[in-house]
């Protein structure tokens, strides 16, 4: 299940009622950082920029208190590196991405970003650090450009182009009628899956954060688009510590590193062909799933 679609359906309500615009992606803002649950600590720190250690450390965590998700999760990921979740469905993979912005806080042991615990942070500033791109792409009745925009609300237009343009964006943005300009949803244009997606990672490329979570999407694309489209996605994840919720083999293959999740935790933990031969679950996913 979708876990990060909660806080965003929360937003989306919200934001309807507003004009739209920059007032109205500030509004957004606002809301995204003033989540009733999880609020700053006071003395909360303010970070310009981290470089993206993640450190899990004997992570629980329950959506009520009498069922555990997550018991004892041990998981240390080097900046700029790339993490595949694989595992059986309802195992945790959302749930374990979902702690890092913090949409849920742990109820034991702690989760640290460059050596200090998310807790310490402000949210707003937790928040600009991790960029996400999920299958239900969140766009909003506006403009191109506003909608690419709102990955970072003080771009500057040329910026905004070398996104579109870092996401294969710039030929169809430059075919539609008005340009960057073009509205689109509800009263304008309609975006097809991959276009909305390509428009997901042009936000990301713009907003430029050093973490980055892929929630992959389970429902397929045509071959041409999904090969595009993750070739994009490779391309935004360079140089940026990457957690994926993945379903691809093409993910998963490339991955530094896969984290086989299950009822029991993290499992298994290593390489593609590491765990083939390993024989475990993985292998019996990899068999299952694929045929091979
Ligand atoms: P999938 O591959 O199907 O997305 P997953 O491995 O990502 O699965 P999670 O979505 O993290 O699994 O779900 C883990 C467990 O937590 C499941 O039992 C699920 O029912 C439960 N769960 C997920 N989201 C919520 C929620 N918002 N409230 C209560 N329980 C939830």
């Amino acid at each position: 299940s979708n876990v990060f679609f909660r806080p965003i359906e929360k937003i989306n309500a919200v934001i309807e009622s507003y004009p739209k615009g920059i007032a109205g992606f500030r509004r957004y803002l606002e809301i995204m950082d003033t989540e009733p649950d999880i609020k700053d600590k006071a003395n909360a720190l303010e970070v310009a920029s981290l470089r993206g250690d993640i450190d899990f450390k004997d992570v629980s965590f329950g959506y009520d208190e009498n069922r555990k998700v997550l018991e004892h999760i041990n998981l240390n990921v080097k900046a700029g590196e790339t993490i595949a979740f694989v595992g059986p469905s309802g195992a945790g993979k959302t749930t374990i991405c979902s702690l890092l912005p913090r949409f849920y806080d742990v109820t034991g042991g702690g989760i640290s970003i460059d050596g200090t615990d998310i807790r310490e942070l402000k949210l707003i500033s937790l928040r600009k650090q991790i960029g996400i791109v999920q299958q239900d792409v969140f766009l909003f009745s506006g403009t191109i450009k506003e909608n690419i925009a709102y990955g970072k609300l003080d771009a500057e237009l040329t910026e905004i182009w070398e996104a579109a343009r870092r996401a294969h964006l710039e030929e169809l943005i430059q075919s539609l009628p008005d340009g960057m300009d073009t509205v689109i949803g509800e009263r304008g244009v309609k975006l097809s899956g991959g276009q909305k997606q390509r428009l997901a990672i042009a936000r990301m490329f713009l907003k430029n954060p050093p973490i980055l979570i892929l929630d992959e999407a389970t429902s397929a694309l045509d071959t041409e688009t999904e090969a595009a489209i993750q070739q994009s996605l490779a391309d935004l994840s360079v140089g940026r510590t990457t957690l994926v919720i993945a379903h691809r083999l093409t993910t998963i293959k490339n991955a530094d590193r896969i984290m086989v999740v299950t009822e029991e935790g993290i499992t298994e933990e290593g390489r593609h062909e590491d765990l083939v031969n390993a024989g475990g679950t993985y292998s019996r996913l990899y068999q299952a799933q694929y045929n091979a």
